[in-house]
């Protein structure tokens, strides 16, 4: 956000110039903005189009519950995507298995595990917080909830996911490891204009994992935590870790203790590394948002970027990193 352009933005013209200090960097003034920023969407990774759908909601005053989900199909719906629902890579067996989350303003949540053949997983976990009685349907059972609530089968294994399946099957090297490049898991975070959060999460998960893995993602306080009275964070990267440091509810009450987005990010990660000597071999990232707007930010490796949508401007930015390689 450019500083010309929040000033246009607010209409803040003279007011707003005499509460910016003049020696604010601009990742500086775009904190300092975003203490006044409303609505708001984060998403991890560059996921440019689902953040502008989301973002554009929340302009027309959609809820924040609204807009995270919607936002988040768009890159279930997108093939071209292999870490996300339709066309994401598949199990060691060929299987593409489905994990999503998603947590409202009101601290009710929902999600899904090891779901097939379904385009959107992520509706099925709202369906799930919204007309059951449970928080989590896993497999079939998910599968067939979906089903009997009109949302229709498809097959998403994609023929370029299937290729690259089988060029894998040739050398079996069973070790998942987490890419340290874009394109992972979509956990996304809004702040509406009524000044509610919510929050959503949705993967294929990791490529080639064993039939029947459920990563972090649909686990409530591990890849997705909202509370609406202190904040959200999401996590992408390696889910067995992330799911050890239960790390979004971490960062959550972190910052209910008063610590700035950033900084529990950044103690969540150390948390997260002390507990593993290897962390160097692999890739986890934090992203959180607060009720005033503010954002944070924390990845081991270079790497991570993410989407936020205010002011109407939808802009990536490069996560700090505790890794300078
Ligand atoms: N966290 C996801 C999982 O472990 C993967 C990812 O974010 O890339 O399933």
């Amino acid at each position: 956000m450019k500083r010309r352009n929040f000033i246009r933005k607010t209409g803040l013209t003279g007011l707003g110039l005499s509460m910016i200090p003049a020696s604010y960097s601009r990742s500086s003034i775009e904190e300092f903005i975003g203490t006044e920023m409303k609505p708001v969407c984060l998403t991890t990774w560059n996921f440019h189009q689902a953040s502008k759908k989301a973002g554009e909601l929340l302009d027309n005053k959609i809820s924040a519950l609204d807009a995270v989900e919607q936002g988040v199909r768009v890159e279930e719906k997108n093939i071209q995507n292999h870490t996300v629902g339709n066309g994401g890579a598949p199990d060691r067996d060929g299987f593409v298995t489905l994990d999503a989350s998603i947590m409202g303003p009101d601290g009710d949540c929902g999600s899904v595990a090891f779901l097939q053949d379904i385009e959107h997983p992520v509706s099925v976990a709202r369906k799930v917080m919204e007309s059951t009685p449970h928080k989590m349907l896993v497999g079939k059972g998910a599968y067939n909830f979906a089903v009997n609530n009109g949302f229709k089968p498809k097959d998403l294994l994609s023929a370029e996911s299937k290729k690259k399946w089988k060029n894998w099957l040739a050398h079996k090297n069973y070790k998942p490891i987490i890419n340290i490049e874009n394109h992972d898991t979509i956990g996304m975070l809004c702040l509406d204009q009524k000044g509610d959060l919510a929050g959503a999460c949705t993967t294929s998960g990791l490529a080639y994992k064993m039939h029947g893995r459920v990563g972090d993602s649909p686990i409530i306080g591990s890849g997705l935590f909202v509370d609406n009275e202190v904040g959200g964070a999401v996590a992408t990267g390696l889910g067995e870790e992330i799911m050890k440091n239960v790390s979004s509810f971490l960062i959550v009450e972190l910052m209910r203790q008063g610590k700035s987005p950033q900084e529990s990010c950044e103690i969540a990660m150390n948390r997260l590394i002390s507990k593993n000597p290897n962390y160097k071999d692999f890739q986890v990232a934090f992203l959180a948002l607060n009720k005033k707007g503010e954002v944070g930010s924390f990845c081991i490796h270079q790497g991570f970027t993410y989407m936020k949508y205010g002011n109407s401007v939808n802009e990536n930015f490069t996560s700090k990193s505790l890794l300078k390689n």
